[in-house]
Order: structure tokens, then C-alpha cells, then sequence
């Protein structure tokens, strides 16, 4: 019970690796100066086949064990990209690149796997194959998907796949993890009204709609309120709303913008139909011409009942029993990792990042102390599940 030995001798190399990575963050799919790091670092440890260029950016390690009798395949994914935030955490090793942050801990994540497959490149000592996958755009450019998209799972189809991701404010060394629904689905919704302009003064020769967002912004509220069982979850959040540009002129367009958020697929087509017929009826009943352009980005994150516990089962041997909670609380934030467990059967953990600022926060930092024991949850994963016989 505790990190696993090889991680010790590793630990500053991989410190170094992570900081070099915060130092040089990139966005969704540009994360070519990433992508080549991980990429070189793979082929200096022996990896077997190192593909680059995966769903645009991507990279994917292959790991042959000693063994091969058991024929099977686990993936191990871990995200690259950065996020736009001023960093303000005043570190020695802050972004160069103002404007781009490391701000949800990705650099961590890549770091820890990275760890883990120079160790099994090393060792082998597991019966089957690994396939390391570091994947581009996470934040909002659903990588995930790109990757699938290009292959991923018909060039290497994994048994299972497995993810990590750490949560600020868990202590560190411990990891916390639930099966089902964890995390919400994420779609973007725009909504224009469409009017009759004219002058402030003579409003009856304009159509203004104006009210009619008014009248929306309340509406749609009761989907959540009165069309959903209120035992499940949902968030419908318009966040924008943007018309006219003169004190005394009515404006003829209007738009909002917002998302929503569910944690179950059925709840999540009961929004999208009834917003489309709650958006077109209601500026109908004034007049105006109400469109709905509704765009679906991540599905809702479910862990595997079966993953979950095998997940749960590699991160008790690191951590002991009682480090690891099975109450993961759920959220509505999205997580691109979604597209991956709709294909194939797997689990994603929290690790603990120690008191932090919260993720996407500008002093947010991901916590060097943690890479010892994401590195150890994956080589003690691959250990459990791909075991020599
Ligand atoms: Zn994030
Ligand atoms: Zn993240």
C-alpha cells in the first residue's frame, strides 16, 4: 500500500516533464510541440509503435507484455490540451504564452501516463497489450471523438478503457470514483428572434422582441421544473443576449445564447424537442419568427458498473481501502471522455490534487506530489487487469 517502487527513481524526471509542459501550453488541436514531447518520450522508452497524427494531434503508444496468451487489449487515456486563462499562479515554471494556461491539470495527466508506459515499456511484465492514448482537445473540441473518428478503436480495439483525471481539494492519495452517470452532457444552444425594427416611439409598427426574450428567459425554466422528473438533473443556462445598439431604436433581431446540461440521454432529448417547440411557439404568439440552432458537443459521462469496480479494485492497492472513496459526487461538467465509454466498456478516476484552486481557475496548478500516484494507479491497473499467469 502505497506508490509503487519504480516511481520513486522517476519521480524528478517526470516533475520536470509536467513543468516543461505547463511552461508551453496549447490549445484543443494545436498541440503539435505536446504531441511531439510525448511522442519522443514513448520511442526513447521503447515503446513498440508509436503512432502520431491520430485524430488530427493525437498520440497512441503500443505496449506489447511479456505475455500474449491472454490476447487482450486495455487503453489508457490522458488529455493534452490547455485552456485560454491568464495564468496567475506566479510559478517559476508559469505559461510563456500569455492568454494560455494548464489550467485543468492536463499537463498532470499526460505526465502520469507518460510515466506509466516508459515503466511497462521497461518491465512488461503483463500479458496482453497497452495502448497509451493522449489525446488532443478535450476542452471543448471533442478530441475524443476525432480520435474514434480516425480509427482509434478498430486499429487497436481495447477491452477496456480507463481514464484519470484529478480533483483539487481531494487530499493527496486518494482517488475517488462512481459508476453510472458522472458527468453532464454539454450542448450549446442559440436562439434567435427574429422582429420588425423601428422607432422607440412607435412601437406598434415594430414587432420587438425584446419581450419575447423576456418571455423565453422565464419558459424555459419550467422545462427543468415542470417537464423533468425532479429526480433527475439538468441545467438549462442562457448566458448571452445580445440586440440593438441605440437607446430609441426597437431592434429587429435578438439573439441568446446558452447550454445545457443533463445527466441522462432521455432528458436531454426532452429538453432539445421542447425548447425548439417553446422557442418557435412562444415568439409566434407575438408575432416574431423564433429559431432554435441547438448543437449536442459531449454526451453524458457514464462509468461501467464492472470498470468502475476494477478501477476502484487498482487504486486500493495503491492507496489503501480507505483512500478511496466510491461517492464520486456528480456534475453537470462535461468531460470528452464520454465518446470513449459509448464505445467501449471502461472507467474514469478522480485523483486527488491536494488543497487547489478549482480547475479552470487562474491559480489553479496541478500538484507534482500527484504524478507518483496517478503513475502507480495505471502500472497497478495494468498489473491487476492484464495479470501473467
Ligand atoms: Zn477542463
Ligand atoms: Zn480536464
Amino acid at each position: 500500500m502505497a506508490v509503487e517502487n519504480w516511481v520513486a527513481k522517476e519521480v524528478a524526471e517526470l516533475t520536470e516533464f509536467r513543468r516543461d509542459l505547463h511552461m508551453n501550453p496549447e490549445l484543443l488541436y494545436d498541440v503539435t510541440r505536446t504531441a511531439q514531447k510525448v511522442a519522443e518520450a514513448l520511442r526513447a522508452a521503447g515503446v513498440d509503435e508509436v503512432h502520431e497524427g491520430v485524430g488530427q494531434t493525437g498520440v497512441v503508444g503500443v505496449i506489447q507484455g511479456q505475455g500474449n496468451g491472454s490476447g487482450r487489449m486495455i487503453g489508457l487515456r490522458a488529455d493534452m490540451d490547455a485552456l485560454p486563462i491568464i495564468e496567475e499562479t506566479g510559478a517559476p515554471y508559469a505559461s510563456q504564452t500569455p492568454g494560455k494556461m494548464h489550467a485543468c491539470g492536463h499537463d498532470g495527466h499526460t505526465t502520469m501516463l507518460l510515466g506509466a508506459a516508459r515503466h511497462l515499456a521497461e518491465s512488461r511484465a503483463f500479458d496482453g497489450t497497452v495502448i497509451v492514448i493522449f489525446q488532443p482537445a478535450e476542452e471543448g473540441g471533442a478530441g475524443a471523438r476525432a480520435m474514434i473518428e480516425d480509427g482509434l478503436f478498430t486499429r487497436w480495439p481495447c477491452d477496456e478503457v480507463y481514464a484519470m483525471h484529478n480533483r483539487p481539494n481531494l487530499p493527496v492519495g486518494q482517488f475517488t470514483i462512481n459508476s453510472g452517470p458522472i458527468m453532464g452532457s454539454v450542448d450549446e444552444l442559440k436562439i434567435t428572434i427574429t422582429g420588425r425594427g423601428g422607432h422607440a416611439a412607435r412601437p406598434e409598427q415594430t414587432i420587438d422582441p425584446l419581450p419575447i426574450a423576456g418571455a423565453l428567459l422565464q419558459a424555459v425554466q419550467t422545462l427543468t421544473s415542470r417537464n423533468m422528473d425532479p429526480i433527475d438533473s439538468a441545467v438549462i443556462s442562457l448566458c448571452t443576449i445580445q440586440a440593438g445598439n441605440a437607446f430609441n431604436v426597437i431592434p429587429q433581431d435578438l439573439t441568446m445564447t446558452g447550454t445545457v446540461r443533463t445527466l441522462r440521454e432521455e432528458v436531454r432529448d426532452m429538453i432539445e424537442m421542447r425548447l425548439e417547440t417553446m422557442v418557435g411557439n412562444i415568439a409566434a404568439a407575438y408575432g416574431a419568427v423564433g429559431t432554435l440552432e441547438y448543437t449536442r458537443h459531449y454526451p453524458v459521462t457514464v462509468n461501467h458498473e464492472r470498470e468502475t469496480e476494477l478501477a476502484a479494485m487498482a487504486a486500493q492497492e495503491v492507496a489503501g481501502i480507505e483512500n478511496v472513496h466510491l461517492d464520486m459526487p456528480q456534475t453537470l461538467g462535461g468531460e470528452d471522455f464520454s465518446f470513449m465509454l459509448n464505445e467501449v466498456p471502461g472507467a474514469m478516476i478522480n485523483v486527488g490534487n491536494g488543497p487547489s484552486a478549482g480547475l479552470h481557475h487562474p491559480r489553479y496548478d496541478f500538484n507534482d506530489e500527484v504524478i507518483a500516484w496517478g503513475s502507480s494507479y495505471w502500472t497497478t491497473l495494468v498489473r491487476q487487469r492484464l495479470p501473467l499467469t
